[in-house]
């Protein structure tokens, strides 16, 4: 009967210690011959949204690797193409019955409950499923019975992280160098002719060119897919790793916060997506990244920076996922009703800003979270833009976007739409901001320091209009306190003209309906649909 343990790996599960396939091995006395492994592309997937085909690609081409891989070291692997995950595996169990099909806990939400619910019903055959290690609160839940409605910081939830696994701890607990926070240390604006070096590209092999021409002949998803580059293996992605480390995490924290129009990667490690996919191990990344600053090779500020990204808002986002779906997904506090806007499809627009960050974002598939966060977010948060039609517009541009860190970050953290379960106010800023954090507006028509008149920066017109009209209901937010002080001091004659501003400009704001713009699932005039964007449906 040993013979016959399935362990199906789910798509983003690309770990090289996968505990099915570890679980697996003790039952064949490790015999990996006895195993068969199984993968199923999602042909349904892949059209539910037209996702960027630099991410289509990564996600074919490190699966068959992975697949590869494990045939390599002697396991019987079959890789289906099936509409869904659910036909795939009735495909799989119809040829070679198994006695049993072994698996571990999806990261998101849909394929978790269908695995711990009628899966193994609807397959016909017993499935054991075993915990998530892709995440750092699989192995330890700073807080395991939250209470419904209550927020939870961030900032306690990284401490307690950081002390568990011993990450820039010293010995009495306390944080190396005293601080648990270097955040005021990082928020440099970046130096003019800055010599930032290149992250590590690799050249497609054989069968990434075949993933490239199929996805390039199928004809769908915005974006090219022609200069695909990214690692997509571990071997690879450790290696792009290590250059990050040697090369730019020693800038990485002071200027995390900076954008450039020359540059979108600037000092940033740009491995969100093969981390998200299983080819990078949070823990590890973090330890190595401490390691640079015992010894001497990296600043306390940019190595804390770097590892508050994977263990601190990474694990705190995901936390924050499980806690509040399925209704994050619907959540809407702002009441925000307008669709996904043309110019964040095309980045045919005179705001310096987002053409800059939208046309970078359409050539690579990725920008940096501040892009996200300040520009994006910022942008759609202002102009009542519907959340979902956001999450679908990030999931589908980003080659690092799943359900479970769209979810939290946009619709909760960007756009606060969550009531403040994730972030405990909104992040959104004016044309000043940006300009202070980049060199956006030096070549933009509009002037960021203006609210109104022809050469109002857009920004800084849409933030005193959201200032004004949620006045009343932010007053209790101590957070908001400097931005309603400042808007004390505007008289009532300018507030009309800043509304009437805003206004013309909402109005003149244009859906997006080009060729990839799937009506019934991205924006539309009425509250979008939820729907799930699993990648593994
Ligand atoms: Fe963006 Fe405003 Fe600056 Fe133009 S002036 S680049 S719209 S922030």
């Amino acid at each position: 009967m040993a013979s016959r343990v399935t362990v199906w790996v789910l798509p983003d599960q690309l770990i090289p210690e996968h505990p099915a396939l570890r679980l697996a091995a003790t039952l064949v006395a490790n015999r990996r011959d006895d195993v068969r492994v199984v993968l199923v592309e999602s042909r349904g997937w892949l059209r539910r949204l037209p996702y960027h085909r630099i991410r289509q690609v990564l996600y074919l081409s490190a699966g068959r690797h992975y697949a590869a891989e494990l045939a390599a070291l002697g396991y019987q692997v079959e890789v289906i193409s099936a509409e869904t995950s659910r036909d795939g595996l009735a495909q799989h169990v119809a040829r070679h019955q198994p006695s049993r099909i072994l698996t571990m806990e999806a990261a998101e939400y849909a394929p978790r409950r269908w695995q711990l619910g009628t899966m193994a019903d609807d397959l016909g055959v017993p499935v054991e499923v075993v915990p998530n290690t892709q995440f750092l609160v699989g192995r330890f839940n700073p807080i395991p019975d939250p209470e419904p409605g209550r927020r939870y910081v961030m900032e306690d939830f990284y401490h307690a992280i950081r002390r568990r696994f011993r990450l820039l701890i010293e010995p009495g607990g306390t944080p190396t160098t005293g601080r648990w926070n270097f955040d005021l240390d990082n928020r440099r604006r970046l130096p003019k002719r800055a010599a930032i070096p290149r992250p590590l590209r690799f050249e497609p092999d054989e069968l990434t060119h075949q993933v490239i021409a199929e996805i390039e002949a199928a004809g769908f998803g915005v974006g090219s897919a022609l200069g695909f580059d990214l690692a997509v293996t571990r071997a690879e992605a450790e290696a792009a790793f290590d250059d990050f480390l040697r090369h730019r995490l020693p800038d990485f924290g002071p200027f995390e916060d900076a954008m450039s129009r020359d540059d979108g990667v600037l000092y940033h490690s740009m491995l969100a997506p093969q981390l998200n996919l299983g080819l990078l191990d949070p823990l590890r990344m973090a330890r190595l990244a401490e390691a640079e600053y015992h010894h001497d090779r990296a600043s306390i500020n940019s190595v804390e920076g770097f590892i508050r990204q994977v263990v601190g808002w990474r694990e705190f986002v995901y936390w924050q996922y499980h806690r509040q779906m399925p209704t994050l997904r619907r959540a809407n506090a702002w009441n925000a009703t307008r669709p996904m806007p043309r110019l964040l499809w095309d980045g045919a627009t005179d705001l310096a800003c987002i053409r800059s960050v939208v046309t970078r974002l359409t050539a690579t598939a990725y920008t940096h979270h501040i892009e996200r966060l300040m520009i994006v977010c910022n942008f759609c948060l202002l102009a009542g833009i519907n959340p979902v039609a956001v999450a679908d517009w990030f999931l589908t541009f980003y080659a690092d976007s799943h359900d479970w860190v769209v979810l939290p970050n946009v619709i909760g953290m960007g756009l606060n739409a969550d009531g403040g379960l994730t972030a405990t106010k909104p992040y959104i800023a004016s044309g000043a901001y940006i300009n202070r954090m980049s060199d956006f507006c030096s070549t933009c028509v509009y002037r960021p320091e203006v609210r109104v008149g022809p050469t109002a920066c857009p920004f800084t017109t849409l933030y005193w209009n959201f200032l004004i009209e949620h006045e009343e209901e932010r007053r209790p937010n101590p957070r908001l306190g400097l931005a309603l002080v400042g808007l004390t001091r505007i008289k009532a004659a300018e507030r009309e003209r800043i509304m009437d501003q805003a206004a013309q400009f909402l109005d003149k704001l244009e859906p997006w309906t080009g060729p990839d713009h799937p009506p019934d699932r991205v924006g539309g005039t009425s509250p979008a649909k939820p729907r799930q964007a699993s990648l593994l449906s």
